[in-house]
């Protein structure tokens, strides 16, 4: 289908020939037909599908057709960014209409946003909070309101914006088409949808599934070694520009203070910068004059940057539908991006909770220990390990204790202390186990590892290679460990041996 065969008006064709769209994309073209047929409609499609101009092209049209000196439309977002971002879609798709669109979002001039509401624009794009401090200050005349739009309706809640949207929504004519676009369908939607629309059709496009034009991998990694694998990656990978997403905003100043010490130009954003940073910021970003943005989720929803085909999670998001948001800032629409995600040993039970969603798409990159030994994959596997190293230990005791005679006594004490050194440090190991890489561990781990294998009976061998089937079964790339390595040294200040012929007599000398 063509965006030609719907019976736009002559203005808006213009707009989309501006901007390139020929094909409405698949939410779109099943949206377009019942928001012009004016009915209600529940909108669930991943981001990047195209979902802004699904609403947004038919309400231009419907405003096209019934023009009015007052606002006919309200669009609600989440964040200011995606507000803007909706906004300038308006802007441009509605480029030859004389359509006029305003943003009322915290952090910009009050005055200006009263001014816009008093003149009647057609389409105001607000955040709740800010809308609704509009309303305490200016008595706004919504009665002309024919179409409302909760974007990201999903997010609004989780942000808490429920009581805004419930106040705004009761201000509305109930008479109007309510359009509810959201990643995923909660019960508090499905209450909100029951609640204030009038029996809404559905539209639901591959929901909650990344796109599968995102290569997914993630990296098991000691905290204290993400930055080094930040810039391992960002060495060794092609990519145009990059997102780097931080569960704080204090991790967020953070990593963006520690990269431009390593020379690595970025940017960021998160919600307590003043709004002029934060446009500049993303501005900058969008523009291609800094390739690198680091910040919070606030730039995980619905924003629409062109090439961005690097995803990093330097912390795993606390929740699946987070995830999903973060990777799909990459892969956008006809695009290939890439999402890789950092998980250390506190954020393994968050991880799980999206390998479970996602996990045929997720491929794991496991980091290899100086000794060859692959780390346990997660915490039942660690366990089913732990369980079979207990069992192994006690079948030793045993052999031993069936061995003992009376003259073996002092041989008994011996060995049990043995026994005792050895128990200890295979705990010790197991503790560090988890912890990837530090060089000194991972050698030491490697010696006793060694010692271990030389003592241990014939069976111990035969329980590791079922560890290895496991994990040859599952065919994982590794990261070889000279590469983390390589990593790791780069935050060493080792001081350099001494050049020449000075240098030679030292280490004759040495
Ligand atoms: P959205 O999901 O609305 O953020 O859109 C994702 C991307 O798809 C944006 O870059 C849009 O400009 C682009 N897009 C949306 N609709 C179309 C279309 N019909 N043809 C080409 N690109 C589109």
């Amino acid at each position: 289908m063509k965006f030609n065969e719907f019976d736009f008006k002559e203005e808006l064709i213009a707009g989309l020939r501006d901007i390139g769209y020929t094909d409405p994309t698949p939410i779109q073209e099943q949206t377009i037909p019942i928001i012009l047929d004016k009915k209600d409609i529940i909108g669930a499609a991943q981001t990047g599908t195209g979902k802004t101009g699904a609403f947004v092209i038919p309400v231009i049209q419907q405003i096209l057709e019934n023009p009015s000196e007052q606002t006919q439309a309200l669009i609600l977002s989440p964040t200011r960014e995606l507000a803007q971002q909706i906004d300038e879609q308006i802007f441009a798709l509605g480029y030859h209409t004389g359509i006029s669109s305003a943003t009322i979002i915290g952090g910009e001039d009050f005055g200006q946003q009263a001014k816009a509401i008093r003149s009647g624009v057609d389409i105001i794009v607000a955040t709740p909070g800010r809308l609704i401090d509009q309303t305490k200050v200016l008595d706004i005349d919504f009665s002309h309101i024919k179409f409302l739009v909760l974007d990201e309706a999903d997010r609004m809640l989780d942000m808490g914006f429920l009581p805004d949207v419930t106040k705004i929504i009761k201000k509305l004519p109930e008479k109007r088409q309510t359009m509810l676009f959201s990643a995923t369908m909660p019960n508090a939607i499905k209450e909100l949808a029951n609640r204030f629309m009038d029996n809404p059709e559905k539209v639901e496009i591959a929901i909650e599934k990344p796109s599968g034009s995102i290569t997914q991998q993630a990296y098991f990694v000691n905290q204290k070694e993400k930055l080094a694998l930040v810039q391992d990656v960002l060495d060794d990978m092609k990519w145009d520009s990059c997102i780097i997403f931080c569960a704080t905003k204090r991790g967020v100043d953070e990593l963006e203070r520690l990269l431009q010490k390593k020379g690595i130009k970025a940017g960021s954003i998160h919600g307590d910068r003043d709004q002029d940073e934060r446009n500049k910021s993303l501005h900058e970003f969008k523009s291609g004059q800094v390739p690198l943005i680091v910040a919070t989720d606030v730039l995980a929803r619905g924003i629409d940057i062109a090439n961005v085909s690097l995803i990093i999670n330097y912390d795993v998001p606390r929740a699946v539908d987070d995830y999903v948001h973060r990777i799909g800032r990459t892969g956008r629409y006809d695009k290939t991006g890439t999402a890789i995600t950092f998980v250390n040993k506190k954020d393994r039970r968050a991880f799980s909770a999206i390998q479970d969603k996602v996990g045929d798409q997720l491929e794991m990159l496991k980091v290899e220990d100086s000794s060859g030994t692959q780390k346990p994959n997660s915490s039942k596997e660690k366990e089913v390990k732990e369980k079979e190293k207990q069992k192994e230990r006690t079948h030793q005791s045993d052999q031993k204790k069936k061995k003992e005679t009376k003259s073996d006594k002092t041989m008994k004490q011996l060995s049990k202390k043995e026994i005792e050194k050895r128990n200890n440090k295979v705990q010790n190991l197991d503790s560090v186990e988890v912890i990837l890489r530090e060089d000194k561990i991972a050698s030491k781990k490697h010696e006793l590892n060694r010692k271990e294998r030389k003592q241990s009976s014939n069976k111990d061998s035969s329980s590791k290679s079922t560890n290895d089937k496991s994990s040859s079964k599952r065919n994982e790339p590794v990261i070889p460990a000279e590469r983390i390595k390589k990593a790791t040294k780069r935050n060493q200040n080792a001081p350099k041996p001494a050049k020449g012929l000075w240098g030679l007599i030292k280490s004759l000398f040495s």
